[in-house]
């Protein structure tokens, strides 16, 4: 059997890993803008649960995953999400707390049931190390920042420390949340939310690098066509322009107006609720929002 990874060239990845009985047959979405498909071998992994994830390497030493006898230095949980690290407790700590509140954030936001089952994080101390560990799971798995990997069981979210470590884990722990609440979205919204809380501090507008391109864009007459993102066939993932795309109308939908934000939230409850949601642009029609002009004044107007 094959495991299919299609690569995208932002510096998160997202990975789809399906387990079936003792044997786990993986397939992979890997997000990146520079769109290629890897085609990686079946893998035969030799436990349930995570314990496939059976160990990472850094400096010779090995770290189980689970078990009484894990040799993971660091581990601990943090309501529902579980760390595994050998970075210190010391360096993490301060970033936990914008871990913690993610669930509510996600709850708050976009009124929908948010799943408290577990997230598994792992935090390594750097790229090398995770580069090491994702090849753990998928042998041709490409270099990436951040990843998340979704099975059966608990999701889990690969990463490295870094000063920005806390937008990895927010960014790839979103993908974790809404898979394991039922949300099946489309790859753009999907990256549009993760990309919108990604986002410390509680000014999910002010997104670092998005805002100020999206404002530059609309100075230029450029303005997103909802339509056109809806209708475009992704297969390879998103681009650097896609995913600021999508964060730009996840934040335009969330903070432009009360009828913008209802539209939304009632598009994603029929998306969890499995009934037939429809187009996004079609729900923006028949809440009768001009979508040119609301969007480009938002951004032009609108004091982040
Ligand atoms: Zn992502």
């Amino acid at each position: 059997m094959n495991l299919t990874v299609r690569v995208q060239n932002k510096l998160h990845v997202c990975i789809m890993v399906l387990a079936f009985l003792h044997f786990f047959v993986i397939s992979a979405a890997v997000c990146c803008a520079q769109e290629s498909e890897v085609r990686l071998a079946s893998n035969v992994i030799p436990a349930a649960g995570f314990s496939y994830v059976e160990s990472g390497k850094k400096s010779d030493s090995k770290f189980a995953m689970h078990g009484s006898d894990s040799t993971w230095p660091i581990r601990f949980t943090q309501d529902q999400f579980s760390i595994y690290s050998t970075v210190s407790l010391l360096t993490l700590e301060p970033h936990l707390a914008a871990l913690r509140t993610l669930p509510n954030e996600l709850r708050e936001a976009l009124q929908i049931e948010v799943a408290e089952s577990p997230v598994h994080i792992v935090v390594l101390s750097d790229r090398e190390s995770l580069d090491q560990y994702a090849k753990k799971i998928l042998p041709n798995a490409p270099s990436r920042q951040a990843l998340y990997i979704r099975h059966r069981g608990p999701g889990l979210v690969l990463t490295y420390f870094h000063k920005n470590w806390i937008r990895d884990v927010r960014h790839e722990c979103t993908h974790a949340l809404m898979d394991a609440s039922g949300m099946s979205l489309p790859v753009w919204q999907d990256e549009g939310l993760a990309e919108y809380f990604e986002t410390v501090g509680g000014k999910p507008l002010r997104h670092p690098s998005h805002l100020k391109s999206v404002q530059q864009q609309i100075r230029f007459g450029q303005i997103v066509d909802l339509q056109t993102i809806e209708t475009t066939e992704i297969q390879e993932g998103l681009d650097g322009k896609g995913y600021r795309d999508a964060w730009s109308v996840v934040a335009f939908l969330l903070h432009s107006s009360a009828e913008t934000r209802a539209a939304y939230q009632l598009y994603l409850k029929e998306h969890q609720t499995k009934r037939a949601a429809g187009l996004l642009s079609h729900r923006v029609r028949d809440a009768q929002i001009d979508w040119r002009s609301q969007f480009a004044a938002f951004y032009r107007n609108t004091r982040f």
